[in-house]
């Protein structure tokens, strides 16, 4: 059998809480396991001196994969985000949400089983803004304004959008790659291409044609304000969703909030060279080191790395055996009581030692 070398980030916060339980779960699976521990965030700061050490950066780099919890970003200035670092010098290009019903846990909607692909790298999120008054937006806007019939005010604060054929065409392939490997049967398309006729109608042109290319797998767009009434009322319509970086921000938390939060919700961070799973949540500073955290979003942001190394049946069997504790409701954090009561809830490792006995 073979063994995968892992970067592992347990992270900060209550990061390396769940991270130990999911190292346990994932090994208890019977895959084989070399984990390169690495440091990022405020402890990478004291030791190495960056939050993003090179030496993190590298390692994944040499195995092609990570797992990581998450880190606390810090309020105020000077201080880059290690999440956003790591998408960007990494190419992690597309950024995978899956939302799918777990009996157990307190949720709005049931049988919701969807997946978000979002494009992760362009868009607004590029960057590139101009604040109001600054001499470089008045350069721009007067750029703008003498080759527009449309006039930007003087004074605005400009945030370019930008959308690539290149990048369009790589989150829709991957959107219809993940589609077929996963069984799925549907791509929607999600788009704002009736007044951003360049941008998002660009978008909308090029996964139009990826989507001559796959007759197999079922294709149609939406208009993203429609796409987000239609969850509302018909998600069981929807399957995978492919759509630009901030649609894609939106409509992801959406479909996390649909199926109870984003402390249950696992994602991935995937590009050409590496790709890089980790749950939704933060690093819930109130809860580190009390061994009372939920390991389920990280658990699951795991089963999504077995997955994509092709380990589907360890990937179900993890996915089950989270789904058989959290449903059965006796060996759960306290998040997932309705009285919220850590003393009456089981640890973060009681929670991982239930899955293990489910595997
Ligand atoms: P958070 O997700 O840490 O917490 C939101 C709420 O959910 C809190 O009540 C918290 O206690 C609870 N919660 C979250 N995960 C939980 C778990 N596994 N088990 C039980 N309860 C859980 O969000 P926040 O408070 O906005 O952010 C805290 C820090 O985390 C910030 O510095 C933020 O920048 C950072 N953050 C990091 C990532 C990441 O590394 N990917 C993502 C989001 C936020």
């Amino acid at each position: 059998m073979a063994t995968y070398q892992v970067s592992l980030i347990p992270g900060d916060g209550i990061g390396p809480e769940v991270a130990e339980a999911t190292r346990r779960i994932l090994e208890a699976t019977g895959i084989g396991f070399e984990w390169d521990y690495c440091d990022a965030g405020l402890d990478a700061l004291e030791k190495h001196g960056d939050v993003l050490p090179k030496a993190t950066l590298d390692s994944v780099r040499k195995n092609g994969i990570g797992l990581k919890g998450p880190i606390t970003t810090p309020v105020g200035s000077g201080f880059r985000s290690v999440n956003v670092g790591l998408r960007q010098a990494l190419n992690l290009y597309a950024n995978l949400r899956p939302g799918k019903t777990i009996p157990g846990v307190q949720a709005a909607f049931d049988n919701i089983d969807l997946v978000i692909v979002r494009e992760n790298l362009e868009d607004t999120y590029a960057g590139v803004e101009f604040d109001t008054g600054t001499p470089e937006a008045a350069e721009v806007i007067s750029a703008i304004n003498s080759r527009s019939q449309k006039q930007i005010a003087a004074n605005a604060a400009i945030t370019i959008k930008m959308i690539t054929p290149e990048n369009s065409r790589r989150i829709v392939e991957y959107a219809f790659d993940y589609a077929r490997k996963n069984k799925r049967k549907k791509v929607t398309a999600v788009h704002k291409a009736n007044i951003m006729k360049f941008s998002d109608g660009l978008f909308l042109r090029v996964a139009q044609e990826v989507a001559a290319e796959n007759p197999d797998i079922q294709f149609e767009d939406r208009i993203v304000d429609n796409m987000c009434m239609q969850l509302m009322q018909k998600p069981d319509l929807y399957d995978v969703l492919v759509m630009p970086n901030l649609y894609g921000d939106i409509v992801s938390d959406l479909v996390a909030g649909m199926i109870g939060g984003l402390g249950v919700a696992p994602g991935g961070n995937i590009g050409t060279e590496a790709a890089v799973f980790e749950p939704i949540h933060g690093s819930a500073p109130s809860h580190a080191g009390k061994n009372e955290a939920n390991p389920m979003a990280m658990t699951l942001s795991g089963a999504l790395m077995l997955r994509h190394l092709g380990e589907i049946a360890a990937a179900e069997r993890v996915e089950g055996a989270v789904a058989a504790v959290v449903g059965e409701g006796k060996d759960v954090t306290y998040d997932l009581r309705e009285d919220r009561d850590p003393s009456k809830a089981a640890t973060t490792s009681g929670m991982a030692d239930a899955i293990i006995a489910r595997l």
